[in-house]
């Protein structure tokens, strides 16, 4: 399970920086790029899972914030956003990793690759 190792990592990493702080965590603020592919579903499973143990991080709350896709082309120099396929046997869209304005896959991720934590609100007690 991808989301749960990752979610595993960022708790990891949220407990001790609030321990640091002798903090309580209140909330998570993540950003999960649409090029991760993790599911938005089970990251909140898991971080239910993952928090209910934790001194510092239980009842927190998880907020998730997905982050587009943006590619570059090695090509043309294009640098924005993609095309998305339109495949009715996926429940989403996916992202389409080639250059929309002259079509070379010769292209490199820029933005919407990985999940950062970007922001921890803590209580102080
Ligand atoms: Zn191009």
């Amino acid at each position: 399970m991808h989301e749960f190792s990752t979610m595993a990592e960022v708790v990891r990493v949220v407990e001790d920086e609030a321990r640091r702080r002798n903090a309580r965590v209140k909330e998570v603020r993540l950003e999960v790029g649409e090029l991760s592919f993790l599911c938005e579903e089970q990251l909140r499973f898991a971080f239910e899972v993952l928090t209910e143990q934790s001194d510092v991080l239980r009842g927190s709350k998880l907020v998730i914030e997905g982050v587009k896709a943006e590619i570059k082309c090695e090509h043309c120099g294009y640098e924005g956003g993609v095309r998305y396929a339109d495949d009715l046997a996926y429940h989403f869209s996916p992202p389409i990793l080639q250059c929309p304005r002259c079509n070379s896959f010769d292209v490199r991720i820029v933005k919407g690759r990985g999940c950062v934590v970007k922001e921890i609100v803590v209580t102080l007690d």
